[in-house]
């Protein structure tokens, strides 16, 4: 894995050299864990790519968020200025317009947001990415493959900081039913619309991803009893059955998945219906 860096001000260089020691380690050991617990191969890290916030968000991307990977060339792009990312989720809260106490203790979640927990939470779901399993799995599974991103560093994380995690992903729930005045409907099934003309909606963007963890996490935990290597591993079975437009392809997948492990049309159908999967 080598380092490159790209920033928009020269005195924002030595910054981010200070902190490639600590990523170097902790995407080092990160890798051999994913792989341990998956039995899938992470793809090869050619490039890690560190941006100043500028660089990041406006020279090489307009994403809401200043972390991305290009699995194809083996590219992980991230900005480790912790206050930005801070700032970006606390902006997200406050233009929901929430009562006081509301809106307080959701901002009190991201003063933790510090250089670990963006290492454990994003560039843990960057590294996912380069799974070989995505490689294998059709177009349309979108927010499968997110969810999975999210689901695998954070079952990592849960074994030395499981209050943590549990706190991550209910705020997370939180935050969609806070969102749902202001994203009318905009559930799991319209999951790629931020791909095109929604990427830019904050809102939009952060409530699909946090959809994409949650769903997936119940998937994983409450319906096949975090046997998340099953679940790999059927997904991609499954999904080389599927031939459906990449549209239709979760509904096919998710119906598989459940007739797979043989479980009951109440669970399959609560499960859809609470992340409006179709
Ligand atoms: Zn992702």
């Amino acid at each position: 894995m080598k380092f490159a860096y790209a920033f928009t001000e020269k005195k924002n260089l030595h910054k981010l050299e200070q902190k490639k020691g600590k990523i170097e380690v902790f995407v080092k050991e990160l890798v051999d864990k994913v792989e341990k617990l998956t039995s899938y191969k992470v793809r090869p890290i050619e490039y890690f790519v560190l941006h100043d916030f500028a660089s990041a968000t406006k020279v090489h991307s307009h994403y809401p968020v200043p972390a991305w990977t290009t699995p194809e060339r083996g590219v992980i792009n991230f900005c480790p200025e912790e206050k930005r990312w801070q700032n970006i989720m606390k902006t997200n809260v406050k233009q929901l317009n929430l009562p006081e106490s509301a809106e307080r203790n959701l901002l009190k979640h991201y003063d933790q947001w510090n250089l670990d927990f963006l290492l454990d939470d994003v560039v843990g779901h960057e590294l996912c990415h380069l799974l070989e399993i995505f490689e294998n799995l059709p177009d349309g599974m979108d927010w499968f493959e997110e969810g999975l991103c999210f689901y695998l560093p954070r079952r990592i994380l849960s074994e030395t900081k499981k209050e943590l995690v549990k706190e991550i992903y209910q705020q997370e729930m939180k935050l969609v039913s806070y969102s749902q005045r202001w994203v009318k409907g905009h559930f799991l099934k319209d999951f790629s619309a931020y791909r095109t003309k929604l990427h830019n909606n904050l809102i939009i963007f952060l409530n699909d991803y946090h959809l994409a963890a949650n769903a997936t996490k119940e998937l994983v935990d409450e319906i096949v009893d975090g046997d998340v290597r099953e679940v790999m591993q059927a997904a991609e079975q499954v999904s080389s059955e599927i031939e459906e437009p990449p549209e239709q392809v979760m509904k096919t997948f998710i119906k598989k998945l459940f007739e797979r492990f043989n479980l009951d049309q109440e669970k399959f159908g609560s499960f859809v219906r609470k992340f409006r999967i179709f």
